[in-house]
């Protein structure tokens, strides 16, 4: 059985607050027989296999059988939050200068330029980052 592409990934772990963190409590989760192993897994992966049929399979072995489709499907993942961080970023910059609007013009520009290097330099690791997911989603093939 090979894995062509991971679907999605379900934690049924229950959460719960410690120390003001939320973690996954293992041994709350619902059970699913891997389709790899045969063992049960709380955190399963639903996949793709080379026969075009979907499969349940714990994420420990579906990232032991396929490592690149699971890389992929992780920077995919993390591409996909970046985006939707710095989207959400933009959103606050327009907003704030919207709601400045006047004022603006009565920022200290010692403050304001602070400010604003603050801003550029979130958007440009945004986009850093950004490119370095692309290219390696790109170097893992389609
Ligand atoms: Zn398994």
């Amino acid at each position: 059985m090979k894995i062509t592409k991971i679907l999605r990934i379900i934690d049924t772990r229950s959460t719960a607050e410690v120390d003001g963190r939320i973690v996954r409590l293992s041994g709350t989760g619902e059970s699913c027989i891997c389709e790899l192993c045969g063992r049960n897994h709380e955190i399963h992966a639903i996949v793709k296999i080379d026969d075009g049929s979907v499969a349940n399979v714990g994420v420990g072995c579906a990232k032991k059988s396929s490592p690149v489709e699971f890389k992929r499907f992780d920077d995919e993942k993390k591409l996909s939050d970046l985006r939707d961080k710095r989207a959400s970023f933009l959103d606050t910059l327009a907003e704030r200068f919207t709601r400045y609007g006047d004022e603006i013009r009565f920022f200290d520009p010692t403050n304001s330029k602070e400010f604003l290097s603050a801003d550029w330099k979130r958007l440009r690791e945004y986009a850093k980052k950004i490119r370095v997911l692309e290219e390696s989603i790109k170097q893992l093939g389609e």
